[in-house]
């Protein structure tokens, strides 16, 4: 069962930060939530272009990517591929992605390009951007589509800086172009329980952003850093690894938490 763009409900995987699992947690999140049975859209908007080929697609080897979308010579319908998972497409991306802001920057509108493009996408319940680790003009556009911002963070020194940045653009984004944009949650990633800095950083996260953080906590797991060198979500690389394990317990709280009041 799908049903239409207009209560899809559009995620932004982000965080400014390289190197934090934006793009882990973009894929496996989707992967995990089309395993529950949803409908998902996953959105490459890196031109690194890692969620791209962590699904297993060849970058270079595309006709139609977002850049297209973008820069409006193709619609979203003619770049989306499926992937091995059911339930889980993508819209992927490449290097030309690099071009796409020095194109954009004089052009009126030029941070609700993606919004407007993602606009007649019809067949999704859930889409899910991931983002390049800066906040420029790709990360604003996807700010401006979403719905909600979803934050991964791993446990190490300035990560609460790094997320006081990140909210502060946020606020930008919310004021300018999205009033209603808001953070869905922040999920701690590489988290290793027996390690003093990753308590400290849990303990302060928790204590400034309370309900926001959520209970499930990503483990640092070998398999996980794995699989995208096999072109591979986690559910298909090792189901029963713990990463795998987590991110499935990610995607139920997600589908709980939709059904609390915020
Ligand atoms: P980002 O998109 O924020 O730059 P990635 O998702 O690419 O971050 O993750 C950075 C690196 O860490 C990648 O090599 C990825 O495979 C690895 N990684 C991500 N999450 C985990 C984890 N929980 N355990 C071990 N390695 C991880
Ligand atoms: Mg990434």
């Amino acid at each position: 069962m799908t049903t239409p763009t207009a209560s899809a409900k559009i995620l932004c995987v982000a965080n400014q930060k390289g190197g934090v699992a934006k793009t882990t947690t973009a894929v496996s999140l989707g992967a995990g939530l089309a395993l529950l049975g949803k409908a998902v859209l996953l959105v490459d908007c890196d031109s690194q272009a890692n969620a791209t080929s962590g699904v297993g697609l060849d970058p270079a080897a595309l006709d139609r990517h977002l850049y297209h979308v973008l820069e409006g010579s193709a619609a979203p319908e003619e770049a989306i591929r499926p992937t091995e998972v059911q339930g889980l497409d993508i819209l992927p991306a490449n290097v030309d992605l690099v071009g796409i802001e020095m194109e954009l920057a004089g052009r009126p509108g030029r941070e609700t390009v993606l919004r407007e493009a993602l606009r007649p996408i019809l067949g999704y319940e859930i889409v899910i951007l991931d983002t390049p680790p800066s906040l420029g003009l790709l990360t604003v556009n996807a700010l401006a589509a979403a719905h909600s911002v979803f934050i991964p963070l791993q446990c190490e020194y300035y990560a609460l800086e790094g997320l006081s940045q990140l909210v502060n653009t946020i606020r930008l984004v919310k004021h300018n172009f999205n009033p209603r944009l808001y953070i869905e949650g922040i999920l701690l990633t590489m988290f290793d329980a027996r390690t003093r800095l990753t308590t400290q950083v849990n303990d302060e996260v928790r204590a400034h952003f309370r309900e926001l953080v959520y209970e499930t906590t990503i483990p640092r797991n070998v398999r996980l850093s794995e699989s995208p060198s096999h072109g591979k979500p986690i559910f298909l690389y090792d189901p029963a690894s713990r990463g795998a394990q987590s991110y499935l317990a990610a995607a139920r709280e997600f589908l709980d938490r939709q059904r609390r009041p915020r």
